[in-house]
């Protein structure tokens, strides 16, 4: 499995080309910015882009799957309660006021413990609702992709609206914290002092996860 981490947009998020090398099929994680140069990424790479994945529907993370959609041909894929709750004009109308442009409905919607694969790459899905009831995280050869669920050493806001903090601290607990140490985390925003991490040293230093 190869790992491109791209920070992309306004709002420091990072974007993960994952791909197959021996198939070179491939996904992006997030593409919420500069959509014409991972287009053109995809395509230097020589990589057939099967899937738009979103972590989670907020704007900040889906704004870039409509132009990303119209230029590699890739199926956006989403959790079923998020796909649900941000496909409406209210949703839609919050992204224009953000700047963003609204996603349009997912092709595929995933849920808990469900595979995305992309030759022979499999990406299991991780619900990890408390930020978004539609969060997930992703995890492939011991790599997590945590979308806005975990930071490095930080966690995701629980103080907006559908918001869930109790939820949100048992995904954590229950579903990451109990992954192998060794687990490389890959954040959905460039918030942390290093652009990745690891389950232990989340353990360790991470102020919300600390025991
Ligand atoms: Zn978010
Ligand atoms: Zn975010």
């Amino acid at each position: 499995m190869e790992i491109e981490q791209i920070k992309v947009g306004r709002m420091v998020v990072f974007s993960y080309l994952v791909s197959c090398p021996e198939t070179k099929e491939a996904l992006i994680i997030d593409p919420a910015g500069n959509e014409e140069q991972l287009a053109e990424k995809v395509k230097q790479k020589g990589l057939k882009l099967k899937y738009i994945v979103n972590t989670h529907g907020h704007a900040d993370h889906t704004g870039g799957n409509a132009k990303m959609k119209t230029l590699t041909g890739a199926q956006i894929v989403m959790h079923t309660a998020d796909n649900e709750f941000f496909n409406n004009p209210q949703s839609h109308g919050m992204a224009r006021q953000m700047g963003l442009e609204p996603t349009p409905p997912a092709d595929i919607t995933v849920e808990d413990g469900d595979e995305i694969v992309i030759g022979k790459v499999s990406l299991k899905v991780i619900h990890t609702p408390g930020h978004r009831a539609g969060g997930i995280c992703l995890l492939a050869e011991g790599n997590l992709f945590s979308g806005d669920t975990l930071f490095v050493g930080g966690i995701g806001r629980t103080d907006i609206p559908g918001a869930s903090h109790e939820q949100f601290m048992t995904a954590l607990r229950g579903k990451l914290m109990t992954l192998p140490d060794e687990t490389i985390v890959w954040p959905g925003h460039d918030y942390g002092p290093v652009p990745s991490s690891t389950i232990e040293l989340e353990k360790k230093l991470n102020p919300w996860l600390r025991r």
